[in-house]
């Protein structure tokens, strides 16, 4: 008999992330009385701003507690475009702004929008673990370009102009990069920008969530190309930079006939973003920002740290990461060791595995982001946490044979 709940082919290949995957082994042995470690997830340590908070109290108090416009309310659209000016010099008319249920949907209202059957979106590997499955979902083919450590995990210009397709719809750029942490420069997003000149059927999604944390000078993608705005699409949003990860907040900017091609998709999805959390986003955009640049200074303190520490390892080797608090250090010196529970490490997932194993840290594999030979490590933890975890990994690594 067919099952009436059999899965529909497009989300057949679509498995549980292989990040929740480790949080879920990593809870299991914490349950079971070990002292494990996790620096598994991607969210910031601090708590949401106490104004922001108290925002959203006021405003539900106040009664808006109901529907708001698909495409989001007028004043959180009015601040949005602002913030894109103050931060990154341009401004963008209200109509082309849309708010979403946090940075993942702008993406998926962007592809279901517009992907036809089989039709292509470039991405860099390493990649955030949802653009293949999100491309997937919705029709798409991704095409993944890779990268390496040496240049800086950035596309290059030659990589982009061999990969494009007539079938190619998209390239998705993100930047700071999950979970490699690059920072693409402005020479190499012109560089990129210059290959797109010449094949106008390609639009650009510029996923610069983690925008705010960042060690070095941002350059948002559409500052270097104004004139391809017509097909570009800035993602943001409050999850990371305010740490308002389950407020469920982001945005889009895009020219207007891209806008209302997502609110229609949205239309029929949620409706739009949670009011009082579109409340809370607008005190946070509108709040204090010194806030912005105290945690970016953390962040940077803990990474020094951290990759300071794996360095120190000897067997693994952790480049510089100038953005989005995530660290991917290379762990292939460490193939062909035995670990001390007796397990030979051959890959990636044998390292991690092993690791939470034998010292109770939990990180990811590479292969999740596909890159194997690689781990990400989320810095956004108290210091405490992150010495320990530190101090394990070296022991872990020293006792390796
Ligand atoms: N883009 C990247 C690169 C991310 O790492 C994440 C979250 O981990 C998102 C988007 C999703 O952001 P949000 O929580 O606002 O949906």
């Amino acid at each position: 008999m067919t099952d009436p709940f059999r899965r529909a082919a497009r989300i057949a290949t679509v498995e549980l992330s292989e990040i929740l995957q480790i949080s879920e082994a990593a809870a299991a042995l914490k349950k079971a009385g070990r002292d494990v470690i996790s620096l598994g997830t991607g969210e910031p340590d601090f708590p949401t701003p106490a104004p922001v908070i108290d925002a959203a109290y006021q405003a539900a108090q106040a009664g808006q507690t109901t529907y708001t416009a698909t495409a989001g309310t007028a004043e959180l659209r009015a601040a949005i475009a602002a913030d894109c000016e103050r931060v990154n010099g341009y401004r963008p008319a209200t109509a082309e702004v849309i708010v979403c249920t946090g940075a993942k949907q702008v993406i998926f209202n962007a592809f279901f929008a517009t992907l036809e059957p089989g039709e292509e979106v470039i991405i860099g590997a390493p990649y955030w673990t949802s653009y293949p499955d999100m491309v997937g979902v919705c029709g798409g083919r991704p095409v993944i370009l890779p990268t390496t450590a040496d240049t800086g995990f950035a596309i290059t210009a030659d990589q982009l102009s061999a990969a494009i397709t007539p079938k190619t719809r998209w390239l998705l750029l993100n930047s700071p990069g999950n979970p490699s942490g690059a920072v693409y420069t402005a020479a190499q997003l012109q560089a990129l920008a210059e290959v797109l000149r010449d094949h106008p059927h390609v639009g650009v999604i510029a996923d610069e969530i983690y925008q705010h944390i960042c060690y070095v000078p941002y350059t948002s993608f559409r500052a270097v190309a104004p004139d391809l705005a017509e097909r570009t699409l800035i993602v943001n949003g409050v999850s990371k930079s305010y740490a308002m990860t389950g407020w469920r907040i982001g945005w889009g900017i895009a020219p207007k006939r891209l806008i209302d091609a997502m609110i229609a998709v949205q239309g029929q999805i949620t409706s739009g973003a949670s009011s009082v959390s579109q409340a809370a986003a607008l005190a946070a955009l509108t709040g204090d920002q010194q806030m912005l640049a105290e945690r970016n200074d953390d962040f940077r303190a803990r990474r020094d740290m951290v990759q300071a520490a794996l360095n120190a390892t000897g067997l693994i080797r952790c480049g510089s990461a100038d953005g989005a608090f995530y660290l991917f250090p290379d762990c292939t010196a460490t193939f062909g060791k035995t670990a001390p529970n007796g397990v030979q490490i051959e890959k990636d997932a044998d390292f991690c595995r092993a690791l939470l194993d034998c010292e109770g840290v939990a990180l990811v594999p590479g292969r999740a982001f596909g890159v194997p030979g690689h781990f990400r490590l989320s810095y956004a933890y108290s210091r405490a946490s992150l010495t320990e975890a530190c101090h394990r990994i070296a022991r872990f690594c020293a006792a390796l044979k």
